[in-house]
């Protein structure tokens, strides 16, 4: 049942939505000077409120602040570049995420504070790992529902999925709200996932400027291996990206590149010259880590069409 708001907690309130709107503009300062969409949890948890340092993130997933009701933050650790991570598979029948309790026992105080901000509609930030020690932060979200039997909170990442009506609802809304979670929480996750692993520069030309970066999928979404996962990602600039998504260029399964022939024999500007022709028969620029390498198999699938394309 629904709780508002009483006059004799009205001061704590007020302290309450300060301090969240502190941390939301924390938030906003750290990736504005940084440029950047995921932040180290060292540099997330530097908050301060009141002179007092108040760390955002913590081990056990769910942020209470001592005195105060709410819980502040949500996290979810990273996942090893391979596996697809828990919140792809965890979204309901509601379109929404489903925010595991904290261990067994509803009554635990973070699942109360987490059952409060719900009451409340209070927004919190959600701290989504993409490597180790390193966050993407999502906000504001709030927790729209509880499931006791499932031991769950069912999240809203998106203020356009927050007080909405989950009694009644129909393929179309559920559609909606799952394609704004793949939105907010999905694509946002793999982007960062990727671009972290290959330290934010294109995988072709070494572009290192993240705003003119995608995370190209080798097997597209929806292909029965088009898993959201590292290895089926690549760093690509938008140029590179395109030109690998139109079969322009393709990536041999030995990490090569490959120009289709029509392009190489073209003759005109210096986009054309430098940025596609210059790049055949060069090699990826890959991951420290090897575990994100693009998988081979998926390669060879996607290099099979580039070369039927020829
Ligand atoms: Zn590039």
């Amino acid at each position: 049942m629904l709780r508002f708001a009483t006059v004799r907690n009205s001061q704590l309130d007020n302290e309450d939505s300060t301090l969240r709107q502190a941390m939301f503009d924390h938030l906003n300062r750290l990736l504005l000077a940084t440029q950047a969409e995921f932040l180290p949890f060292r540099v997330i948890n530097t908050f301060e409120f009141h002179g007092q340092r108040i760390s955002l993130i913590v081990q056990s997933g769910i942020r209470k602040v001592a005195g105060f009701s709410g819980a502040l933050t949500i996290r979810t650790t990273f996942t090893p570049p391979s596996a697809v991570p828990p919140y792809v598979d965890d979204v309901g029948s509601d379109g929404l995420v489903h925010y595991k309790y904290r261990g067994e026992d509803e009554g635990h105080s973070d699942n109360r504070a987490l059952r409060y901000a719900m009451e409340m509609g209070l927004p919190l930030a959600y701290f989504v790992g993409i490597a180790r020690g390193t966050y993407l932060p999502i906000y504001p979200v709030y927790v729209e529902a509880e499931d006791r039997s499932r031991h769950e909170f069912a999240i809203a990442v998106d203020e356009h999925l927050h007080g909405l009506d989950l009694g009644s609802i129909d393929d179309f809304q559920r559609e909606y709200r799952t394609g704004m979670t793949k939105i907010r929480l999905h694509q946002p996750s793999f982007r960062s996932r990727v671009l972290h692993a290959y330290n934010s520069t294109c995988a072709i030309c070494r572009l290192h400027h993240s705003e003119l970066l995608d995370a190209a999928h080798i097997l597209p979404d929806g292909h029965p291996r088009g898993a959201p996962i590292v290895p089926n990602g690549i760093t690509l600039c938008k140029l590179h990206h395109a030109a690998f998504d139109r079969n322009l260029l393709g990536i041999r399964p030995d990490f090569i590149v490959e120009v289709r022939s029509e392009l190489l024999r073209e003759i005109d500007g210096p986009m054309l010259q430098h940025g596609l022709k210059e790049m055949n028969g060069t090699e990826l620029v890959l991951p420290r880590e090897r575990a994100s390498h693009p998988d081979k198999d998926r390669l060879e699938e996607r290099y099979e069409e580039f070369q039927s394309g020829k």
